[in-house]
């Protein structure tokens, strides 16, 4: 019974984050640790070694890191260099300043770095910022403390841009539980578009890992990421507004 339930453990992580299917329709738990054990540059056994099992119990976030989706181009962008953004709640752990503080220095890592610029309102915005347990009304549950600390859609109307965060979590300003600038910045990367790099040390990388937020400096990846998918726009002679 406990072996079976840790295979249902290990079978809902792979079909949450590498949810490819084969020809007909099924998943291969085999060819997904595989592909998983290829993505985080561990030795490709296909099988679950202890390395293995030591990523899949890491807290990260809950967007796929391989879908067979995820490999055509064409990754949405927002249309518009002038985006919206609401805090339409508050954790208890923190000050509402210091949450307000954290959500407007993690859009600063992008606004440095792209023609992008984020205002915050009280009105309906393009990015809902959400803090919530368990099921909230999208299709993707959280999990309780651990594992999965939040989510975020890619740019589009209605939930696209939008970025939840697992209140099941301990958030904070500092190092103690997860610290919510890396967590937000690390979203707000999907909020734009960017899905997981595979460069350990990348902010896009899918699992968390504390930088204190005053030394915080944007990866090469990153960068090339989002220039990637901002920059030409940028560069392009049209007058942004
Ligand atoms: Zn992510
Ligand atoms: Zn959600």
């Amino acid at each position: 019974m406990v072996y079976l339930l840790f295979l249902l453990n290990i079978q809902a992580y792979l079909n949450s984050f590498f949810p490819m299917v084969n020809e007909v329709n099924e998943y291969n738990m085999e060819e997904q640790i595989k592909k998983m054990q290829e993505f985080f540059h561990l030795n490709i056994t296909g099988m679950l070694d202890t390395e293995t099992m030591e990523v899949m119990n890491q807290p990260r976030c809950g967007v796929p890191d391989v879908s067979e989706w995820s490999e055509f181009p064409g990754t949405p962008t927002w249309d518009k260099t002038f985006l919206t953004y609401r805090i339409n709640n508050y954790t208890p752990d923190m000050p509402r300043n210091k949450v307000d503080e954290a959500i407007a220095k993690a859009f600063k890592v992008w606004s440095d770095v792209t023609p992008l610029k984020f205002q915050k309102t009280m009105k309906r915005a393009d990015i809902e910022i959400w803090f919530a347990s368990g099921a909230h009304g999208d299709f993707h549950p959280f999990d309780g403390r651990g594992n999965v600390l939040a989510h975020a859609y890619a740019p589009g109307d209605g939930i696209g841009g939008d970025a939840h965060f697992d209140e099941d979590e301990k958030w904070s300003e500092t190092n103690r539980g997860f610290n919510l600038f890396i967590v937000a910045a690390h979203e707000f990367g999907h909020s734009l578009g960017m899905g997981h790099s595979n460069v350990r040390g990348a902010l896009m990388y899918p699992t968390y890992s504390y930088t204190n937020s005053d030394t915080f400096s944007l990866s090469e990846d990153d960068m090339q990421g989002i220039q990637a998918l901002y920059e030409a726009s940028a560069n392009s002679g049209e007058v942004w507004q």
